[in-house]
């Protein structure tokens, strides 16, 4: 690896790193890997990177369909073959494979410090639904699982005594593989888990087998679990409960993680840590004065009311300080509570002519702009129509791009203008 010349055909540094020659005899490979093996455990001070080393060019070396394509083709037709994880194993689980558990003294139990690598279990994530007021007064929700936890009675070993064999099917490596030849100097190597002990690489026999999980090594087990949802929590935000996911043999428990859903809530919309909500006035409250009732989202009643000769206009934002949404952790602190204000005019023919020429002699007089004779002589008379905007905009948008794709399609086309009328 390191400054050589990375074009060597390598199919000779697993002999090399067992010290073997090319034609060694798999009872040489065993001594050698043996020897070196003990040699350079970690457990025992030995380089981890030299122990690997070892282990991956025993496993393939001692395989004689992985040595077979070693010699042909090096490495690198391995690791393809095997879908990239060709170099992948344990070096543990090699050596314990080799040797049997229990190698560096204490004799059951106790054992290598090391033990066995340990799986990092799944977490299991699930989605918790929340209404605004849970988020703005914090909540408490109990939640029923199911999950597996170790078998008591077997303690997780899946048989009564706590023996397994080794799978037939895999000679315990949870895998098979299988090679395909797919042309003249070309072997397609596939693994796949084992169907047999569903990658387990353990076989119990029926008398053994756990009567309480029937060899599965774990049980199901329910159980509720409470989940504290504190003031100003944000939706997305993770709870987790650590370790509580499902239990496996040597496998470090995952997490169970609830994250949060923000429910849609029908008066309220929240920004990060204030709340926005519209209200309506009619045209005499917004020129006039206005005062309603809101309720809160913990059930106060807030009054909100104009100043003294306060005009809101339409669209208009007003804000009340610490009527937001508490903060996370800092509940005391809150955010602001914004009212965006809509105006609603009256409609056409609710004023009769009386009453506009008496709001006329209350409201600013118009502007001075009256036509002379002459002038509304020269002007054309036009007609105002209602219209939808948003609507016309996007017809019109629409017919835009109808007409570019219409170019695309057929560019020999005569085009057709239409004129306005
Ligand atoms: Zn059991
Ligand atoms: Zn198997």
């Amino acid at each position: 690896m390191f400054g050589r010349a990375p074009k060597r055909s390598d199919s000779t540094k697993y002999y090399e790193v067992l010290g073997v020659s090319k034609n060694a005899t798999p009872d040489e490979l065993k001594k050698a890997y043996r020897k070196a093996a003990i040699k350079n455990h970690p457990d025992k001070g030995g380089d981890p990177e030299k122990f690997k080393e070892l282990a991956q060019a025993y496993e393939v070396l001692s395989d004689p369909e992985k040595r077979d394509i070693y010699d042909q083709y090096g490495e690198d037709a391995l690791k393809e073959g095997m879908g990239g994880g060709g170099g992948s194993h344990n070096p543990f689980d090699i050596f314990e494979s080799f040797f049997g558990g229990g190698v560096f003294g204490g004799g059951g139990g106790g054992g290598s410090s090391r033990g066995r690598r340990q799986k990092q279990g799944d977490d299991v994530v699930h989605s918790l639904k929340v209404s605004l007021e849970d988020l703005y007064n914090g909540t408490s929700k109990k939640l029923s699982l199911s999950r597996n936890v170790l078998c008591a009675k077997c303690k997780g070993k899946g048989s009564k005594s706590g023996a397994t064999s080794r799978c037939y099917g895999c000679q315990g490596t949870g895998m098979k593989v299988t090679t395909r030849q797919i042309g003249p100097s070309m072997i397609q190597q596939m693994q796949h888990v084992c169907p047999d002990c569903r990658g387990s690489g353990e076989a119990i026999s029926d008398k053994d087998r756990c009567q309480q999980c029937k060899g599965n090594k774990v049980v199901p087990e329910k159980k509720v679990l409470e989940v504290h949802v504190e003031k100003g929590m944000l939706h997305g935000q993770k709870i987790v409960f650590q370790g509580e996911a499902d239990e496996a043999p040597d496998t470090i428990t995952g997490d169970i993680v609830f994250v949060l859903q923000l429910k849609d809530h029908p008066k309220f919309k929240r920004k990060s840590d204030d709340l926005f909500v519209e209200h309506k006035l009619t045209l005499t409250e917004s020129l006039c004065g206005f005062q309603f009732a809101l309720t809160h989202l913990d059930g106060r009643q807030l009054l909100i009311k104009s100043n003294p000769a306060e005009v809101i206009k339409p669209g208009q934002y007003k804000a009340i300080n610490d009527e937001g949404m508490p903060h996370y952790q800092r509940p005391f602190m809150k955010g602001r509570l914004y009212i965006h204000f809509n105006v609603e005019f009256p409609d056409s023919g609710d004023l009769s002519l009386e009453q506009c020429r008496a709001l006329e002699t209350i409201l600013p007089p118009r502007p001075h702009s009256h036509l002379s004779k002459m002038e509304l002589d020269e002007c054309e008379e036009t007609t105002m129509s209602d219209v939808n905007i948003e609507e016309e905009m996007r017809r019109k948008q629409q017919q835009q791009q109808q007409e570019a794709y219409d170019e695309d399609d057929e560019p020999s086309m005569p085009r057709v203008q239409c004129a306005q009328q």
